[in-house]
């Protein structure tokens, strides 16, 4: 016989297969047969078993219900879904047994606790739909209640993926590749696979319209971007299957255009370091690090979107300009907005975690000091003369006096995290409240005196009153004072040394405080429900403003950084140049001593300066210098103020950069085919307005082929009309600075070494003209080379040169220095190196013939 709760759990595992169950039953949240050998090794709990009903013993492990957060961290983490069922009825007047419902679905796109959320970055679950050439991607944040969707073509997909990186991915079942068939790269995420139909074109723009209430989408910007719409339906969906608390917080929904933003490809946010540093020695000295002074989680996640999605629009960028300004221009002002913004919580996360019916008292209180702050912030912004360049951010501070009251006025300045135990709700707030724990207090201050009033009476000393589970409160007598006892003392019990007794009085007295006990539970919880409630209804406002503080933290952290630093406010325009007077790079120059940076200008233009071929020695400063153009581009593309004395930015519609792959190695590139496949991308999809910027490509094959490689890549952005874009070219081969000679627009230019007494001194200055060597051997020695070997690499690059000079190499000029060239064709082969290694003096005649034979046989194949 299985009892009815085997039933009702299996009914509902049955329709949570994929989920691990977490199954209510009293203080634990229980799980069964392979969820729970499961749940045991994942969580290293114990795994016992549980009997259902004669011979039905099922494998079973439990968590307490206070570790759900820190159990349910874990699991997630791990890879798996969770289900989570909830006792929804009463078990105290339910008959037969309690009803147990799934309320909540967790999967990494739909968590909402605290400990498991970054507190600077969005969470985002995202929809994909593939069709032909187009996709359409929305995705939501449910925490901030961000839902977005777009569509674009396919070719951007992973460009888009990896702006958003979100942590879940919903796709069509059917478009999961068949065993055997290569699974598409959508980067690091979960994927999980959706019926059909939650992407069906009617269904997907049905669920929409019901879920807003709308009669079109038009408002949102997807009437006519039918893949958008699927897409947006299927998350709406998938969170109205998932989540029933959050769904209703989703309350709109914009259209993302893919042509209002930079294009910066996955590539290129890991090699210009916008999140992750590493290259400069630093881990943690990324681009965002070094711009980030917000001072609430929610401008942190806005200035780390920014950075992810510089904008093209220069109207636009004036606006985030002039407020970048606004707090730039006194100190005085930023310094007390900051002072606020310090006191101001997580408000888009808390007035979600209100809707959500998750909210503890806590975390309302925290809201509403946060609120209170909003104003003074407005008022801030307002006092000033030149108040018109932040008047779009002050008029979005709704004024929230009336939730700030609320809160105020019903719940005490320190509540516990947890209502129902009579601490939450203020006095006065409730006079029905108030009236119960008034009895309740009553009656406890009668039993607290009851002691000292019964000794009084009755004239024992020794007369105790006390309380236990089974009887209640009591009076106890000792034997010797038996005779004492009133005779209104009723007996309840008999102990070795004396008697218990009660009176009818006092337990009226009881019964108040526990009756009282279980109202103010009741009580509180119904009355916190409703501050919620009433809290919840001005969700739209508290959101608002709490955007527009995000956007004012994020400006005030710029311009914070801005003036720490040194930086410029760049004039931007839609241009074919980006000229920069004295620029620096953000990160680099905070890694080392101040002042040691050496600045350096920039002059790319489309039609003039185009192809910059830089060379110079390994460590010269060429990688710093050709990403500090890339990242100073994309600052002033965010708003940003850039590290330069100047700077005059043509708006840029794409940053691509390339790294070579020896450069590269420790970032786990992986062969140069990979290398090859990107560099194609760039030349597949720059336009006339994009940047380049290239660091030693074609380094991961033969010499040869690496040099024909690269010097192909530049001919090709140099000469075909449709790129011109404009190009850093950052190598070692300074062979590459024969360009210069036949490309117009290529402009050579070198890092500049010194050499003083054989050692290389880099002066990190940028000056035009090609590097005439590569100081190889140099980094040799600096990198501690035995002597031995360097002296022999002196020895052979002499003679190396000797020969190609004899073969009269060409030399050649442009932007004013003598470069000395190899000409291509002349590198060392090994048999020379062999060659030069014989030590002639101590060969029998002999070996050297046998030497020459297979010298000349070498020599042979080589040719
Ligand atoms: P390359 O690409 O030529 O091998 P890098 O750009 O990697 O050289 O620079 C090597 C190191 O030189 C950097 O890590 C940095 O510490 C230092 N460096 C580079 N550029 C500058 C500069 N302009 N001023 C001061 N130090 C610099």
């Amino acid at each position: 016989m299985t009892t009815p709760v085997r039933r009702q759990y299996l009914g509902v595992k049955r329709e949570h297969q994929d989920e691990i169950l977490l199954f209510r039953m009293g203080d634990f949240y229980e799980t069964f047969d392979d969820d729970a050998r499961l749940l045991s090794r994942e969580l290293e709990i114990a795994l016992t078993s549980r009997e259902f009903g004669k011979g039905q013993r099922v494998p079973l492990a439990g968590i307490p219900y206070h570790s759900l957060e820190a159990s349910l961290a874990r699991l997630i983490k791990k890879g798996h879904k969770v289900a989570i069922c909830e006792q929804v009825s009463d078990p105290a007047t339910s008959k037969g047994i309690v009803d147990r419902e799934v309320v909540r679905v967790v999967t990494p796109g739909t968590i909402i606790e605290d400990a498991l959320l970054e507190r600077n970055a969005n969470n985002y679950l995202a929809a994909l739909l593939v069709e032909g050439d187009s996709v359409g991607l929305s995705w939501v944040d449910i925490t901030t209640s961000e839902f977005a969707t777009a569509q674009f073509d396919l070719a951007q997909l992973p460009v888009e993926l990896s702006r958003l990186t979100p942590s879940e991915l919903l796709v069509p079942e059917d478009s999961l590749p068949e065993d055997g068939e290569d699974m598409p790269d959508y980067g690091d995420v979960m994927l999980t696979p959706l019926l059909q139909d939650a992407f069906h074109a009617d269904w997907g723009r049905e669920t929409l319209l019901r879920h807003f209430g709308v009669a079109s989408l038009e408002s949102f910007g997807c009437e006519n971007k039918p893949l958008a719409a699927r897409a947006a339906g299927a998350v709406i969906d998938y969170l109205q299957q998932t989540q029933r608390g959050a769904i209703g917080q989703i309350t709109t929904l914009y259209t993302h255009s893919t042509a209002d933003y930079m294009i910066l490809d996955a590539q290129t946010r890991h090699n210009l370091e916008l999140y992750e540093g590493g290259r400069w020695g630093a881990v943690n000295a990324s681009l965002l690090s070094v711009l980030d002074a917000t001072k609430t989680s929610m401008g942190g996640r806005l200035l780390r979107r920014w950075l992810g999605q510089p904008l093209l629009d220069v109207e636009r960028l004036l606006r985030r300009q002039d407020a970048v300004e606004w707090f730039h221009r006194s100190a005085l002002r930023r310094e007390r907005i900051v002072m606020l913004l310090e006191s101001v919580s997580d408000m888009e996360r808390l007035v979600n975690r209100v809707r959500g019916h998750n909210a503890t008292p806590r975390d309302l209180v925290s809201l509403a000091n946060s609120l209170d702050a909003a104003p003074k912030i407005k008022d801030l912004l307002r006092e000033d003369d030149d108040a018109d360049k932040v008047e779009w951010l002050a008029e979005r501070i709704a004024d929230n006096g009336e939730v700030v009251e609320l809160v105020r006025q019903a719940i005490g300045d320190d509540p516990p995290i947890s209502v129902g135990d009579g601490n939450v709700i203020r006095q006065g707030f409730s006079p029905e409240l108030d009236e119960v724990r008034g009895t309740s207090r009553n009656a406890q201050d009668y039993i607290a005196r009851l002691e000292h009033k019964e000794r009084e009476r009755t004239g024992i000393k020794s007369l105790k009153v006390g309380y236990n589970r089974v009887f209640g409160y009591y009076i106890e007598i000792s034997n010797a004072n038996l005779e004492q006892a009133p005779d209104d003392y009723v007996r309840r019990q008999t102990l070795v040394g004396g008697e218990r007794f009660i009176t009818p009085e006092m337990k009226e007295y009881e019964s108040l405080i526990l009756n009282a006990q279980d109202r103010i539970g009741e009580m509180e919880s119904a009355l916190f429900r409703q501050v919620c409630q009433q809290v919840a209804g001005y969700a739209e406002p508290i959101l608002r403003t709490a955007r527009a503080i995000a956007n004012i933290d994020a400006f005030a952290s710029l311009a914070e950084v801005a003036s720490l630093h040194g930086y410029v406010r760049p004039v931007l325009d839609d241009g074919a140049a980006i000229v920069v007077k004295q620029g620096r790079h953000p990160v680099v120059e905070r890694m080392l001593p101040p002042g040691d940076f050496v600045a350096n200008d920039t002059a790319l233009a489309s039609d003039g300066e185009q192809l910059i071929i830089l060379t110079g020695p390994n460590m010269a400063g060429k990688s710093t210098y050709i990403r500090q153009v890339a990242v100073i581009t994309l600052m002033a593309q965010i708003g940003s103020f850039v590290p330069a004395e100047s700077a005059r930015i043509g708006v840029c519609d794409r940053i691509f950069t390339r790294v070579g792959l020896q450069d590269d190695l420790a970032m786990g590139q992986s062969t140069f085919m990979v290398e090859m496949v990107e560099t194609a991308a760039i030349l597949n999809h720059a336009t006339p307005r994009s940047l380049i910027v290239l660091d030693e490509i074609g380094r991961g094959t033969s010499t040869y082929d690496g040099l024909a490689i690269a010097r192909a890549v530049a001919e090709h952005i140099h000469n075909n009309p449709r790129l011109g874009c404009k190009t850093l070219f950052a190598t070692h081969y300074h062979e590459l600075t024969q360009l210069a000679d036949t490309l117009p627009r290529a402009f050579n230019y070198n890092v500049v070494v010194s050499e003083d007494k054989g050692q290389v001194v880099f002066l990190r200055n940028i000056a035009p003209g090609g590097a005439d060597r590569s100081y190889g051997v140099h980094v040799a020695r600096l990198a501690g080379m035995p002597s031995g070997v360097v002296s022999r690499a002196w020895k052979v690059l002499a003679e190396l040169e000797n020969s190609s000079k004899a073969k009269g190499a060409a030399s050649r000029r442009k932007g004013g220095v003598q470069a000395q060239q190899m000409p291509l064709l002349t590198f060392a082969s090994p048999v020379v190196d062999e060659l030069l290694a014989i030590d002639v003096a101590s060969l029998t005649p002999l070996d050297a013939i046998n030497r020459l034979y297979e010298l000349q046989e070498r020599a042979r194949e080589d040719q």
